[in-house]
């Protein structure tokens, strides 16, 4: 199955700057020769791979990539100075192409691939530059290049970072839905009732990444029952796994070992994964019964989080732990 995360930026070039007219003045050299220098080149749009991104959200709270114009030229044959390039960081494996035209521009399939997008204008030339063998007093002058105006599409294929493994009913779908900032398009899966869902979590700029809801998943799972072992591949991808458990459960040790056993059955590896520990909906409980819940032998063991989609708590705390696992899993990754 495909998750398609895909967004718009409009990218603008840096005109180039205008050249000057001048002429030397100098102490009893009463018209000097042309001196007017060039205008300086606007500065270039360059997109660049970064493995350390993961998907397009932070594009939703920034569109607009403007490049500064070239200054213009000075006397004394001054060229003006070039505006800088602005680089624009995307995730591997994202692919950018013209909105209007649907022309690809760049596929940036490997960490560190760099991209021209909409090259900075020339600068013009000043007046010294137009002096012939009969103007020896050239006026002329350019205006510089205009920088190109785009408008792109980016796309780029999703797979999960964080998988949520709990029982039905445990709180995967309210959890991923209170902690995401966005939930990415499905692609080429015929199969809807079974399309788990993924979300983007934002944490801020540059941090981010998906969180799949892996739903149905029980005992026999892998055998082929219910719906989970569709999913257990995508698992296989994850940095981390985050069990949910109801905190109404009257054995969450045993749950966890069920649901633990379910992984194991598909692949044994997945148990070698870095995993966190959640106790879902506890805000059904009593203030004294969340103490004696954190008490608990289960929870201390496995230093499970109390958490509720619902009224909030825990869930900051939690989006933050998943992040340092799905980062340094980023950056192992060859590429
Ligand atoms: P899933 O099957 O694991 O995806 O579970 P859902 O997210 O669909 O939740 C199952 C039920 O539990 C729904 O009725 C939710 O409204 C409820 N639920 C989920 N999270 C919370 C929570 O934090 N607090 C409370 N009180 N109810 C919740
Ligand atoms: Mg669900």
């Amino acid at each position: 199955m495909n998750f398609i995360d895909s967004t718009w930026i409009t990218v603008k070039s840096g005109d180039g700057g205008k050249g000057h007219v001048s002429f030397r003045r100098e102490k009893f050299v009463p018209n000097g020769g042309p001196d007017g220098g060039n205008g300086g080149r606007g500065g270039t749009i360059i997109v660049k791979a970064d493995r350390q991104l993961g998907t397009l959200l932070d594009f939703t709270y920034k569109r607009n990539y403007k490049a500064k114009n070239g200054d213009p030229g000075g006397k004394n044959n001054c060229t003006g100075k070039s505006a800088p390039d602005v680089y624009i960081r995307v995730p591997c494996g994202t692919v950018i192409r013209n909105r209007e035209t649907g022309e690809q521009l760049a596929d940036l399939d490997k960490d560190g691939i760099e991209v021209i997008l909409a090259e900075g204008g020339r600068g013009g030339r000043g007046n010294q530059e137009f002096v012939t063998a009969t103007n020896q007093v050239p006026r002329n002058f350019e205006p510089g290049r205009p920088g190109a105006e785009l408008e792109l599409e980016l796309e780029l294929k999703l797979l999960a970072d964080v998988g949520l493994v709990g029982f039905p009913n445990a709180g995967k779908s309210t959890l991923i839905s209170s902690i995401s900032a966005a939930k990415p398009k499905i692609a080429d899966y015929p199969f809807t009732t079974l399309i788990p869902n993924l979300g983007l979590v934002r944490l801020g700029e540059h941090r981010s990444y998906t969180v799949a809801d892996i739903p149905g998943l029980i005992e026999g799972a892998h055998q082929g029952k219910g719906l989970g072992h569709q999913f257990l591949r995508h698992i296989e991808r994850t940095a981390v796994l985050v069990f949910l458990i109801d905190c109404s459960s009257e054995n969450p040790d045993q749950d966890l070992k069920v649901l633990r056993n379910e992984l194991k059955q598909h692949e044994k590896t997945l148990l070698k994964k870095e995993y966190v520990v959640c106790m879902t909906k506890i805000d059904v409980l009593s203030a004294d019964q969340i103490k004696d819940l954190q008490k608990s032998k289960f929870v201390k063991k496995h230093k499970a989080r109390l958490i509720s989609a619902v009224s909030g708590v825990g869930m900051a705390e939690l989006a933050e732990r998943m992040w340092e696992p799905v980062v340094q899993a980023r950056l192992s990754h060859d590429m």
